[in-house]
């Protein structure tokens, strides 16, 4: 779920696994802790943040240059030091972190009680520990693949034994975890960020495969000790896209960072001359695409609400039916899957449980699976059949914003390359070609309006309870801009269609109350002034989100955000920075730490 991080090499361990474990604060996580491998095991584990670990690990920094480091996301028994990895066997002296969950842990450790073990943690994890301590006798490798075969869910693991002070063993299923390659050393991660510091060349392992690290070289494995040989590439990450800079945030790095992401998303994509658009994923599967009978969005939280604006996308433009659905739902209440339907999976992390559950469910029942991940080589990016990556770079802020952007723009150039090979004509299509090249400085001149949505959000920061309405394309967007607010700022707010505030909501309005309304001048423009007046005769303040030129709004909102005119169909990636910027605001505003929001993890990889 959130960080693990493991060397092996010939420098102090605690310094390096410290620093891995900050790279992976973004990640979210309420608890951290370290092993050090040096004649004995030295462990150390804290409640809270890195910097907790950090404090304790100065009053007696263990010495070592092998060691395992984790940040948990508890799935398994509270937030207690107890509870934190890494986790012990005594026995052996084995210990081991986890990220991941496992299924069968209940019937598993009502035996390993039965047979005598004796258990310190409410986790799954421990009961790993134990499994291999039980199967060890002077081999970790073969003790871990033993072990892991016993194993159902989910792992990305990497484990110490004190018989063995020069070996490090990892292990995953279900979980990333890739290998840095150094002179003589190696660093382990879930996540490439705790890694490029050191090496930027790199493999990762595949479901179901072990790897024996030692200062002289490693071997990887499956589970029942087939050699395999890993491909060792290049990690295509920068170290200027995971550091700060001069913000002070990674959320509002990456509200910024929009303009030249979503340049980078479209580069070499649109081919305006011919009016058409470039996919090279999905390239050879155009024919079965363009047959299908529907497509099914599916996604979690953020992404969910860009699938619904995909939805609306491919029946505007590319006319075909087209259906968004929660994944967790999708998964569980065994749908139909009609010959010709095709499935597309979103999702920023590509690694998320339920998108993945439910991506699994309709490939088992034929719909041909398309990915739309930022995440290049994830889980999704592997299992489905083709795909189209955002290439938007590393999202750290744990609230999406540029991922969200990226995954329109990316459902918006899907929808044309349908379009055209269905009813679109060329000009139409490079019409809106040339409107999706002006995104990126309509952004830039929305950006600019940061003091203004800054002072505004100032006026309402202290409101408790917020709406947010749109209509049409504009709808999934109310959605996201509420999600926005409640996940960073802790304000409830709720988004709806702003036809459906007046069967119901509309009790809730209560005079000075927060309505945000997104009132681009798109063809539902006059309905949306109408539930405007609906809520201002109740006492509500209206803040919308409209179009340059519009002079009538001001005289219904109590304030607005312009954004470019666009047409209405690409208007999603205009209306929602300024709901991006409010959020970030009202979270700095009443003083919370806007990249770590409290019980959230960046990629939920637990169903
Ligand atoms: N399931 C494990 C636990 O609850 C690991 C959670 C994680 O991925 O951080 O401790």
């Amino acid at each position: 779920m959130c960080g693990i991080v493991a060397y092996i090499g010939s420098n102090p361990a605690v310094p390096l696994l410290l620093e891995g474990l900050k790279r992976m604060e973004y990640r979210g996580y309420d608890s951290a802790g370290v092993a050090v491998l040096n004649g004995e095991l030295q462990v150390v584990k804290t409640v809270g943040r890195v910097s907790v670990l950090e404090d304790r690990l100065q009053e007696k920094p263990p010495e070592g240059s092998v060691g395992i480091g984790h940040t948990r996301w508890a799935t398994h028994g509270d937030t207690t030091e107890r509870n934190a990895h890494p986790h012990t066997d005594d026995r052996n002296g084995i210990a081991i972190i986890h990220n991941g969950t496992i299924e069968n842990y209940a019937s598993l450790k009502t035996a390993l009680q039965e047979r005598g073990h004796k258990f310190d943690s409410e986790t799954d994890t421990e009961v790993i520990a134990m499994l291999i301590s039980e199967f060890y006798d002077g081999d970790l490798e073969k003790a871990v693949q033993a072990a892991l075969r016993e194993v159902r869910g989910a792992y990305a693991i990497a484990v110490l034994c004190e018989n063995e002070p020069d070996t490090l063993v990892v292990a995953r299923k279900g979980s990333p975890l890739i290998i840095g390659v150094g002179a003589s050393e190696f660093v382990v991660a879930s996540d490439p960020t705790a890694i490029v510091a050191h090496t930027t060349q790199a493999f990762e392992l595949d479901d179901y495969q072990v790897c024996k690290l030692t200062r002289e070289g490693f071997r990887t494995s499956t589970l029942d000790d087939v050699s395999v040989t890993p491909k060792i590439q290049q990690l295509e990450l920068d170290l200027e896209q995971i550091e700060l800079g001069s913000y002070d945030t990674f959320m509002m790095k990456e509200i910024f960072e929009q303009p030249r992401s979503l340049s980078t998303t479209m580069r070499g994509r649109l081919d305006k001359r011919d009016g058409k658009v470039v996919l090279g994923g999905i390239g050879p599967y155009a024919r079965e695409l363009v047959r299908a009978r529907q497509f099914l969005m599916t996604g979690q939280g953020t992404a969910y609400h860009a699938a619904l604006i995909g939805e609306y996308l491919l029946e505007d433009l590319a006319k075909i039916p087209a259906k968004t659905e929660y994944a967790s739902e999708f998964r569980y209440r065994n749908p139909i899957i009609v010959d010709g339907t095709v499935i597309v999976a979103v999702s920023q992390s590509g690694e998320t449980a339920d998108t993945l559950a439910a991506l699994r469910e309709a490939s088992d029942r034929g719909a041909l699976s398309i990915g739309v991940v930022n995440v290049v080589g994830s889980s999704i990016a592997r299992e489905t059949d083709a795909g189209v990556y955002l290439r938007v770079g590393p999202e750290i802020g744990v609230a999406s914003t540029k991922a969200f952007t990226g995954q329109v723009l990316t459902l918006m150039m899907l929808s044309l390359f349908m379009a055209r090979r269905k009813f679109m004509s060329v000009d139409t299509c490079q019409h809106l070609i040339e409107e999706l090249d002006q995104v990126p400085s309509y952004i830039e001149r929305i950006l600019e309006s940061d003091d203004q949505i800054r002072t505004v959000t100032e006026k309402y920061v202290n409101q408790e309870n917020w709406l947010f309405l749109g209509r049409g394309y504009n709808y999934p967007v109310a959605l996201e801009g509420a999600l926005k607010l409640k996940e960073i700022s802790y304000i409830h707010a709720e988004g709806m269609p702003a036809a459906e505030m007046k069967h119901g909501p509309i009790a809730l309005i209560t005079d000075g109350m927060p309505v945000v309304f997104i009132a681009n001048q798109g063809p539902q423009y006059d309905k949306v002034m109408l539930n405007i007046e609906q809520v201002k005769s109740r006492g509500g303040r209206i803040i919308a989100v409209a179009t340059e030129g519009d002079t009538e709004i001001r005289k219904h909102a109590d304030d607005v955000f312009f954004v470019p005119p666009i047409s209405d169909p690409l208007s999603p990636l205009l209306t929602v920075i300024p709901l991006q910027l409010l959020a970030c605001h009202a979270a700095m505003l009443r003083g919370h730490d806007v990249d770590k929001p409290r019980n959230l993890a960046k990629s939920v990889t637990v169903e």
